[in-house]
């Protein structure tokens, strides 16, 4: 049985899904800028979630979201002197083929914000209906958030003390002032083009009634599993319950996942500091896409991993190592029967993943299986079925542990 942590209820929960389709949503990039390694981490996880899931034969609908506005897109078109729309859609682009260069399988809907404004207005209203949401002297709409009574409940923050510390390495913020957050932003000169006609003036939506929005279009108001990295849970996904809620009486989703960051030479990543690493940058130097996989699941989602070029180069060993061994297999023609090792083997990377989707477990014992492997001399029938569970693996992980030969 399949268990997940829950930010929502701080415990591992035995999954059971709603209805006959999984219903899952993504919060999916911000198309402005290359995604670096450690956003892959989160969508990797996800991948390799989705792949299991349905290993274990339940069907999906996966929804990943594509954020084309917000505060950050606009200003960076505006530096760079493109419109909104041909910054995101190159970057959009990009994320498409770094996905694909990663063997990470697309979402059933890659919806776009900008294409959903009036479903966000749609909500907006039912939150003015409500008494969720109120008009500032600014013309903007705001969630009050005083007046719903689970604000915090995700992030564990308190509504009464104001302003509390979080613990810095398990939410990446150092302390979060709790404050409205607007869902509807009134035109500014800054916005250029960037602006829509509606009930509400004219102005642009808040990044958060975007997920609103898109998750309750394709999934419905209540759906599986909301995923993301941890810097997600405050404000973002706080705020994307409380729109739920107050709309439509339910928190959208069972099951709050959130993937933790990554540590790059043990520092935070950061431009400044010299360690920011996107993509592409590691595969000019030289690297496999597949190692950097590997090295990103060497560590169940839920820890800090700690992601350094030594690392990746043993990622990538360990990578050749698997895929020698099943060159190997495919020949072997011996007196040695593998098929009991290979039998257990699946056995012990199911109950790894079955725990948390613990990916570094299920790392070790496929490792293990190739060690012992490698030890002996297999003969034909039983080399066959390792193959089998080879193939097992490599349909979840999507590592290409199979050459072409
Ligand atoms: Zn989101």
């Amino acid at each position: 049985m399949l268990r997940l942590f829950n930010t929502l209820t701080r415990k591992k929960e035995i999954f059971r899904p709603l209805g006959d389709v999984v219903g899952i949503y993504t919060c999916g990039p911000s198309v402005y800028q290359y995604a670096h390694i450690g956003n892959f981490r989160t969508f990797i996880f996800e991948d390799i979630l989705v792949r299991y899931l349905k290993f274990k034969g339940y069907k999906v609908k996966r929804v990943m979201n594509l954020t084309d506005i917000e505060d950050k897109a606009i200003s960076t078109a505006r530096k760079e002197g493109k419109t909104l729309r041909d910054l995101t859609e190159y970057y959009t682009k990009i994320f498409f083929e770094d996905m694909k260069t990663l063997n990470l399988l697309p979402a059933d809907v890659f919806p776009k914000a900008t294409e959903h404004v009036p479903e966000m207005i749609a909500i907006i209203r039912k939150l003015m209906e409500n008494g969720y949401a109120y008009r500032g002297t600014d013309g903007s709409v705001y969630y009050d958030v005083s007046k719903f009574r689970y604000w915090g409940k995700l992030s564990h923050l308190k509504l009464k003390t104001g302003k509390k510390k979080i613990k810095r390495d398990e939410w990446g913020e150092e302390s979060a002032i709790i404050s409205d957050f607007a869902l509807w932003k009134s035109y500014e000169k800054e916005d250029r083009d960037v602006f829509w006609e509606t009930e509400f003036g004219k102005g642009r939506p808040g990044w958060h009634i975007e997920c609103s929005a898109m998750c309750t279009k394709y999934l419905g108001t209540r759906f599986d599993m909301h995923i993301g990295g941890v810097d997600n849970i405050f404000p973002h996904h706080e705020a994307v319950i409380a729109q739920n809620f107050g709309a439509f009486s339910e928190n959208p989703s069972r099951y709050w996942l959130h993937s933790r960051h990554l540590m790059v030479d043990g520092r935070k990543m950061s431009k400044s500091a010299g360690n920011f690493y996107i993509l592409r940058d590691l595969l000019d130097r030289g690297y496999e896409p597949m190692a950097i996989k590997y090295l990103l699941l060497s560590v169940n989602y839920r820890r800090r991993l700690n992601f350094t070029l030594e690392g990746l180069v043993e990622a990538g060993k360990k990578l050749e190592k698997i895929q020698n061994a099943i060159e190997r297999l495919k020949y072997s023609n011996g007196g040695d029967d593998a098929e009991k090792m290979a039998r257990k083997t699946l056995k012990n990377f199911e109950r790894a993943l079955d725990d948390n989707l613990n990916t570094g477990k299920a790392l070790k014992v496929m490792e293990e299986l190739t060690d012992e492997i490698s030890r002996i001399n297999p003969d034909r029938e039983s080399s066959e079925k390792t193959l089998g569970t080879y193939r097992v693996f490599d349909s979840i992980l999507g590592l290409g542990l199979f050459k072409l030969s």
